[in-house]
């Protein structure tokens, strides 16, 4: 058996219902086979980076899992399926987004996934729900860099 790693969960959604999509999401994700939900983030109301469409809703969710990063993607990308999502063109609305932000403290390079991920130090709609639940692991020049994007608690 793997020794669980710690691992950080970033969820969107700006279709549909966003947030009864993102409560149901966190209930899917701590139910996945492999993986023990340890905290979530309040959700975040936050206007649209580099896509179009509704404000999203946002959260982080802390996780311990016994998969591997990319056994974990998948998991992931089966949720995000069953939540009806659509790849039309990149950066889409979408029903339901989820990124592997981090995986312990592994780096991750490859076609599929890569981690720690790459955009999220530039996004006040990670940084903000990550630091709510794991401040050790945002700087406050982090939150600085990113404080004209507006973002809001739920
Ligand atoms: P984004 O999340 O950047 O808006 P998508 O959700 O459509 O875009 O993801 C596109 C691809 O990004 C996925 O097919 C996945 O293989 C890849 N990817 C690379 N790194 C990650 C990561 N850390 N978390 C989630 N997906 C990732
Ligand atoms: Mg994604």
């Amino acid at each position: 058996m793997r020794s669980p790693v710690t691992a950080y969960i970033g969820l969107g959604a700006n279709l549909g219902d966003p947030v009864a999509t993102l409560v149901q999401a966190m209930d899917d994700v701590a139910a996945l086979s492999g993986v023990t939900l340890v905290r979530r983030s309040s959700l975040y109301r936050s206007a649209p980076v580099a896509s179009i469409g509704p404000d999203y809703v946002n959260a982080v969710v802390e996780i311990r899992t016994v998969l591997t990063a990319p056994a974990l993607l998948a998991s992931l990308q089966q949720l995000e399926q069953l939540a009806g999502r659509a790849r039309p063109y990149r950066n889409a609305p979408r029903t339901l987004d989820l990124d592997v932000l981090m995986y312990g403290h592994a780096s991750i390079d490859s076609e599929a996934l890569v981690v720690p991920h790459p955009r999220m130090r530039e996004r006040a709609f990670v940084l903000v729900p990550l630091a709510e639940i794991a401040p050790h692991s945002v700087t406050a020049a982090q939150l600085q860099a990113v404080q004209s994007q507006f973002i809001e608690r739920l």
